[in-house]
């Protein structure tokens, strides 16, 4: 059974395990979409223009900001993301869930703008757990980690605000749980 045309909202902290768990329910459930961000940051090996983010320079993010083009956005971990709002109406029009993988403060907006919405947000069985993972995805300087694991504690403080909340003790499990609350919507 094809999950139903919902604005989803993904969040947790950095190295949880979000990236894994979507792609995880896409692959179960390819009518699924994963909205694409744009970012003003740089993008790591392997991630491509238009897939992974819209890459764009400050002065194109502040152009999408004051055009309204965007559905939320945020300074995250020192750069800009958003939410493009075309793709979000036009999945969702055409009958398709789409998953928002995006911080705290844009899941908050998002409430706020769109109160039918699902908000999710995915746990670490442990801090400890987290900054091994982290650091095992070796995708960012020991400088950069710190900085993520800083914030992951503020981020684990709005988790409350979320509908529901997924611990992330093992992928498999924790993806058939998401798209179950998908399914459930
Ligand atoms: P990363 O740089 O690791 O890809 O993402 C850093 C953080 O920014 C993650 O928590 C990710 O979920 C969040 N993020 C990605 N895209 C967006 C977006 O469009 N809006 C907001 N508010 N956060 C985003």
């Amino acid at each position: 059974m094809p999950l139903p045309p919902r604005l989803v909202v993904v969040s947790g902290p950095s190295g949880v395990g979000k990236g894994t768990l979507v792609n995880k329910v896409i692959a179960a459930h390819p009518e699924v979409v994963h909205s694409v961000s744009c970012t003003t940051r740089a993008p790591r090996p392997g991630e491509r223009d238009g897939i992974d983010y819209h890459f764009v320079d400050d002065e194109t993010f502040r152009g999408l900001v004051s055009s309204g083009a965007l559905l939320e956005w945020a300074k995250v971990h020192g750069a800009s993301y958003g939410t493009p709002e075309e793709q979000v109406e036009t999945v969702l029009a055409e009958g398709h869930p789409i998953i928002l993988e995006i911080d705290v403060q844009g899941g908050i907006a998002i409430r706020e703008k769109r109160p039918d919405a699902l908000l999710i947000f995915i746990e670490p069985p442990s801090m400890e757990e987290l900054a091994r993972r982290l650091k095992a995805r070796g995708t960012e300087t020991p400088l950069e980690i710190e900085r993520r694991l800083a914030n992951a504690k503020g981020e684990m403080e709005m988790a409350p605000l979320y509908d529901v909340r997924i611990l992330n003790d093992g992928a498999d499990r924790a993806a058939e749980e998401l798209a179950r609350c998908i399914a459930q919507a």
